[in-house]
């Protein structure tokens, strides 16, 4: 182990605190199998506690130390959050790296991107303050309107573990700067509350609390609460104080969360799993779009909401096509995630791997072919390690269509004409990531309209910016991250009407 584990508590109030209970989760390396440190388990008395701090922090002087401080106050907290991330740039990737699997370069790219995502949301803060009493032009001059945009209050957010800190600042960014208060539950593996030597556990989302420490944030506008889902993350999402929800995760955990936050009431952002399609055509650069295809379905271990993770080729390139995907699998090196040049590490936990193990079988019990990999790597004897795996001859009506994997296994199907290929594509309950491989413009533009997805990629796959929203459609949920409509969803807009 390259780096000693931080020892950590709840983090509440501004402070470290002890959680009530004094409930701990294990800490397991996926590269190792072997238990690395521990962090607290928060319950429902805790997330008490961590309400009311948020709650203060609103009211605090009359709203105006936070809620109601100018945006550009509020800017100044999240550009020292970045600064302070950027110079742990290497602690945390490599945190991150042994906590969850992913490989070193990935994580490093991850907290790029989360040093990014904070200083765009410090932009959008100090924007705030010049759209405040925006006129409406009103058909009556005896009458004035303007607008007000305020932070809806406290925000609860619960995020998933296949991005740890990158998921929670795509919340934490925009709540800061729209001026709620938070509290953030990162994951555990929620599949394995009652077994707890399989939990992994996300640690550089803690590191997040010692930052607002160093930066002085004030007391309670941001919150951390480890803990189980169906204990922390179900007292939060039910708590009366709670003004919004906002989640990632799986559908089925979505379904319980939409059901509490009905019985308040309370307004509720989801972003949930996936099923998504990589269309290609045939008249690609066939070795581009192999690359393409590889990165859309095998980056981050196969553990993207958005993998493109169904293939549907032209039937006249498929054989070619597929050849030169093998000898590209082939090539990916698979090894422990801190060793240079690693592209495959493994998969998060033993009950995660379990999964992917099964659906692989099931595919091959239904009938499918496993064209490349479906093993556990021969080279390595430790480790929840899975090969990039390819599946053909499969039917729409199968598992390994229709589920989500969540792991490096990509099914593949062919098509003949640009109608059936999109049939194909929006065959899936869910909406997420597609996308569409052709030299022909028109026939992207055109493909583009027609998938039912919150974004799709055009001669690529997953390329995500923090200024562009994200988000799904159908079974993938509702509302949108990042850009403006990230920040507007922690906004609520007031009107103001005046008689002159
Ligand atoms: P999950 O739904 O099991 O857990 C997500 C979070 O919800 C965790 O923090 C968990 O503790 C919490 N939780 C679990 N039960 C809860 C309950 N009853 N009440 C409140 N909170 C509860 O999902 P996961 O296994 O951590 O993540 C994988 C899923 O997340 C996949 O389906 C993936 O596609 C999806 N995901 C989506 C996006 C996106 O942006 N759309 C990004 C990453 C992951």
């Amino acid at each position: 182990m390259a780096i000693p584990i931080p020892s950590r508590q709840l983090f509440i109030n501004g402070d470290w605190a002890e959680p009530l209970l004094k409930k701990r989760i294990p800490i397991i390396n996926p590269t190792t199998e072997e238990i690395i440190g521990d962090i607290p388990a928060a319950t429902a008395e805790d997330v008490d506690v961590a309400v009311q701090a948020a709650r203060s922090a609103l009211t605090r002087n009359k709203g105006k130390d936070w809620a109601f401080a100018s945006g550009a106050v509020r800017a100044k907290y999240l550009r020292a959050i970045a600064a302070k991330i950027k110079e742990r740039k290497p602690v945390l990737a490599k945190l991150e790296t042994v906590d969850c699997g992913k490989p070193l370069s990935e994580s490093e790219a991850d907290m790029d991107d989360v040093v990014g995502c904070f200083e765009y949301y410090a932009d959008l803060a100090e924007g705030l303050d010049a759209k405040q009493k925006a006129p409406i032009s009103l058909p009556m001059k005896t009458f004035k309107s303007y607008v007000i945009k305020e932070p809806i209050g406290v925000v609860a957010l619960i995020v998933p573990w296949n991005y740890p800190l990158l998921m929670a600042t795509w919340k934490v960014a925009p709540a800061l700067a729209a001026g709620c208060a938070a509290i953030l539950k990162p994951s555990e593996l929620a599949s394995v509350y009652a077994l707890h030597l399989l939990a992994s556990v996300f640690i550089t989302c803690l590191e997040l609390g010692e930052v607002c420490r160093e930066v002085d944030l004030p007391a309670g506008v941001l919150n951390i609460l480890p803990g189980l889902g169906p204990e922390a993350g179900a007292s939060l999402a039910s708590h009366p104080h709670v003004d919004k929800i906002s989640f990632t995760g799986s559908t089925v955990t979505a379904v319980k969360i939409m059901t509490a936050a009905a019985q308040r009431v309370k307004p509720v952002t989801l972003e949930l799993g996936g099923k998504g399609p990589i269309v290609v055509f045939e008249d690609v650069d066939i070795d581009k779009a192999v690359e393409w295809t590889i990165f859309g379905c095998f980056y981050t271990n196969g553990q993207i909401c958005s993998a493109t993770s169904r293939l549907i080729v032209h039937e006249s390139i498929a054989a070619e096509f597929l050849d030169r995907l093998v000898k590209w699998s082939e090539n990916i090196k698979i090894s422990d995630p801190l060793e240079e040049g690693c592209k495959l590490g493994p998969i998060v936990s033993r009950g995660q791997y379990e999964k992917v193990m099964n659906f692989i079988s099931n595919a091959k019990s239904e009938g499918a072919t496993i064209l490349y990999g479906g093993n556990r790597p021969k080279h390595l004897k430790k480790g929840f390690f899975v090969e990039p795996t390819i599946i053909t001859d499969v039917t729409t009506s199968m598992q390994i269509w229709r589920e989500e994997v969540f792991g490096p296994v990509l099914c593949v199907k062919t098509f003949t004409t640009e109608e059936e290929a999109i049939e194909l594509a929006n065959d899936t309950h869910y909406g997420l990531g597609g996308a569409v491989v052709s030299k022909d413009r028109e026939r992207c533009d055109r493909v583009s309209k027609l998938l039912q997805n919150g974004a799709v990629w055009v001669n690529c796959s997953q390329p995500c910016f923090c200024q562009a929203p994200f988000g799904g459609t159908k079974w993938s949920g509702f509302g949108r991250e990042l850009g403006e409509w990230g920040l507007e969803s922690y906004l609520s807009v007031k009107q103001v009407t005046e008689y002159v």
